[in-house]
C-alpha cells in the first residue's frame, strides 16, 4: 500500500527503527510512551495558544495551537520530547484527534463570543495518511457551526516536498473543504520554487533558525529577505517564527514580511490567558 511504501521509504517501520536506534527500547522511552497513553485519558494534555501578529499594523491574525503536557511527576514536558516519540507509535493518531477536537472546541468558544481568530493546528506526516482526517474536520466544523477558515493546518515543508503522491489525496480533500494549509519550518527542507507554487498552501512560516539572527548575520538577513520576496511573488502570506526582539520585528516589517510570531510579540498562553489577551488586544 501507499502507506507501507511511504513508511518503508522513510525508514519508519517499527523494526527498522528498533534496529537503527537501540535507545528505542530504553526504559525511559517506554515509560514516557506508557505515560503518554494514559495522559490522553487523564486530560494531562492542554493546548496553549500563541498569537501571530501583523508586523506592519500590530493586529492579531490568528493563533497557533501548541501542545503541552503536565506530567504528574516530571512537570511540564515539551512537545519536542514526546511528539517524535508518539510519531513512531500508533499514539500519534489519537494525539492528533485530541488536538483537533480541542482546537475546534476552543475555536467555537471564541468564534461564538465574537473573537474571530483562526487557530492553526500542527499535523504530522502520518496524519496526512489518515483518510479519516478530512472527514473528521468536516464533521467537527459542522458540529460547532464553524466556517472552514476557523482552522488552519500546519504541515512541515519536508512532508509536502518529499512525496507528493501520498499527500495529494489528503491535501486535495482538505482544500475542497476550504481548510487552509500553512507550510511550517520553511527553509529547513528541500523545496523547489516549482513545487511550492503547485502546493495549495496559503501561508509560509519561515523557520526560527533563520529569523533569530537577521540583525547580526548578513547571510541570514539575505536568506529571510529572499524567502519573503519569493513568498510574496507567489501571492502567499509570509510568517516569521521566533521573533525575540523589537529589532528583529522592525527589520522583518521593513522587508515586507507579513506576520510575526515569537516571545517578544506574545508567548504561548493557556486558553484562559489567551482569551484575555485576545480581548485586551482588540480594544
Ligand atoms: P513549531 O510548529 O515550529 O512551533 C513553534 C515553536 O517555537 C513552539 O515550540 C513555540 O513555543 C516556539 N516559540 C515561540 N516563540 C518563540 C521564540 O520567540 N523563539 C523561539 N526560539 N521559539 C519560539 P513548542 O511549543 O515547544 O513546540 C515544538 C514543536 O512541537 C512545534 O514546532 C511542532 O513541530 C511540535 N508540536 C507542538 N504542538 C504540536 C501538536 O499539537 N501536534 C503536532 N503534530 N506537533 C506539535
Ligand atoms: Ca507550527
Ligand atoms: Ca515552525
Ligand atoms: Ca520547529
Amino acid at each position: 500500500s501507499d502507506v507501507a511504501m511511504y513508511l518503508a521509504k522513510e525508514g519508519r517501520t517499527g523494526v527498522e527503527l528498533y534496529l537503527a536506534d537501540k535507545d528505542r527500547n530504553s526504559p525511559e522511552r517506554l515509560n514516557l510512551l506508557g505515560d503518554l497513553r494514559r495522559a490522553i485519558d487523564r486530560s494531562e494534555l492542554r493546548l496553549y495558544y500563541q498569537p501571530k501578529l501583523d508586523l506592519a499594523v500590530g493586529e492579531v491574525r490568528g493563533v497557533e495551537a501548541l501542545l503541552r503536557w503536565r506530567h504528574p511527576t516530571r512537570g511540564m514536558v515539551g512537545p519536542d520530547e514526546f511528539i517524535p516519540l508518539a510519531e513512531q507509535s500508533y499514539l500519534m493518531r489519537q494525539l492528533t484527534e485530541y488536538v483537533i477536537d480541542a482546537a475546534l472546541e476552543q475555536a467555537a468558544h471564541w468564534w461564538h463570543t465574537g473573537v474571530h481568530e483562526q487557530i492553526s493546528v500542527n499535523v504530522s506526516a502520518r496524519d496526512l495518511l489518515d483518510s479519516a482526517l478530512p472527514e473528521r474536520l468536516e464533521a467537527g466544523l459542522a458540529r460547532y457551526r464553524l466556517p472552514p477558515k476557523a482552522i488552519q493546518l500546519e504541515v512541515t515543508e519536508r512532508i509536502l516536498m518529499t512525496d507528493q503522491a501520498y499527500t495529494a489525496d489528503a491535501v486535495r480533500a482538505l482544500a475542497s473543504l476550504g481548510v487552509q494549509l500553512a507550510l511550517d519550518d520553511f527553509g529547513t527542507g528541500y523545496s523547489s520554487l516549482v513545487r511550492l507554487q503547485r502546493l495549495p498552501v496559503s501561508e509560509v512560516k519561515i523557520d526560527a533558525s533563520f529569523v533569530g539572527r537577521i540583525c547580526e548575520s548578513r547571510d541570514d538577513e539575505r536568506i529571510v529577505r529572499s524567502i519573503v520576496d519569493l513568498v510574496r511573488s507567489l501571492g502567499l502570506r509570509s510568517v516569521a517564527e521566533g521573533v525575540e526582539s523589537a529589532e528583529v520585528a522592525k527589520r522583518l516589517a521593513e522587508m515586507g514580511c507579513d506576520l510575526g510570531q515569537g516571545w517578544w510579540l506574545a508567548e504561548p498562553m493557556s486558553a484562559v490567558d489567551a482569551t484575555e489577551w485576545l480581548r485586551k488586544h482588540r480594544d
